[in-house]
């Protein structure tokens, strides 16, 4: 089995129907690299930024996060890297951030809700990523989006940066900008999102436990937090329909985009890019050829 999967590998795998699938990894640091182009991956469909700035004492530099962002670029070209800007709360808190405490951190001051009121934090990563689309094919893409003026206000904040590297003469470049679908009211507003940006990734991960509304690290209500329960299926269907209807790509980077069982439904429903821990990649470009 395993040397029959190994031919995977190197696969761009297109289903029986002609549909191309881009199959990439999962990433959480640099130092995974060498084992995601081992395993075949089509670049990356999310890098986690959070590694940058947990088990330190003080905030990553702009420059030492350009230097992280390019590399990785660099190491994928020419296949895209999508790099995600920093998701982290209260139940994950890192030096330079006084997160006080939430009863609720899985619905607090998480993700873009703490980088739009944190400048300080977020711009330096904004201007980091303007830095390194010069040289590589990145796209970014914004998590716990729950409302369209958080993608407009991210989109000022970016401007303010390339008027910033301007000014210094510090060359940038551009890039897709995209957000997680991992809220109900993402996929409620996702016709509306749709016209604000270039792609839509789905976050399973998220999407499945705030649909059910159980939490996904709760072994209690494991039966509920399932992502081919009807209710997430119809909400990732819907807003696939929402992402081929505005003519946006759309992508899966949660733990289900590697699920055999749901790859297929994935991809009659648009997807075209499914992003997954790098040991997954083969037997996903497998079951995709054999669809
Ligand atoms: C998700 O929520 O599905 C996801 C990919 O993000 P994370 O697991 O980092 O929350
Ligand atoms: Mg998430």
């Amino acid at each position: 089995e395993s040397k029959a999967l190994e031919a995977y590998r190197k696969v761009e795998p297109v289903t029986s129907a002609g549909v191309r699938v881009e199959v990439a990894a999962n990433l959480g640091s640099l130092a995974e690299i060498p084992s995601a182009l081992e395993a075949g991956a089509m670049g990356v469909g999310l890098f986690r930024t959070e590694f940058l700035f947990m088990e330190r004492k003080t905030l990553p530099s702009e420059d030492e996060q350009a230097d992280v962002y390019t590399r990785l670029a660099e190491a994928f070209a020419p296949y895209p890297v999508v790099i995600r800007t920093l998701d982290i709360g209260g139940d994950k808190p890192i030096s330079g951030v006084d997160f006080e405490h939430e009863d609720n951190p899985f619905l607090g001051w998480r993700g873009v809700r703490m980088c739009l009121e944190r400048p300080d934090i977020f711009k330096p990563q904004l201007r980091a990523l303007l830095r390194a689309s010069v040289i590589g094919n990145v796209k970014v893409l914004v998590p716990m989006i729950a409302d369209g003026s958080e993608v407009q206000e991210v989109r000022n904040l970016f401007a303010e940066c390339q008027d910033e590297l301007q000014q210094e003469g510090v060359a940038f470049g551009t890039f897709e900008l995209g957000v997680m679908i991992e809220t109900p009211a993402a996929v409620f507003l996702a016709a509306e999102l749709a016209r604000q940006v270039d792609f839509f990734s789905i976050g399973t991960n998220d999407l499945t436990q705030y649909v059910m509304a159980a939490d996904r690290l709760n072994p209690k209500v494991a039966s509920l937090n399932r992502t081919e329960h009807p209710a997430v299926l119809n909400a990732i269907a819907s807003a696939c329909n929402a992402a081929t209807a505005a003519g946006i790509w759309i992508g899966v980077c949660g733990e289900a985009a590697a699920r055999q069982d749901l790859i297929g439904f994935f991809i009659k429903n648009g997807v075209t890019e499914l992003s997954m821990s790098p040991t997954s990649i083969p037997r996903a470009k497998r079951a995709i050829t054999e669809l």
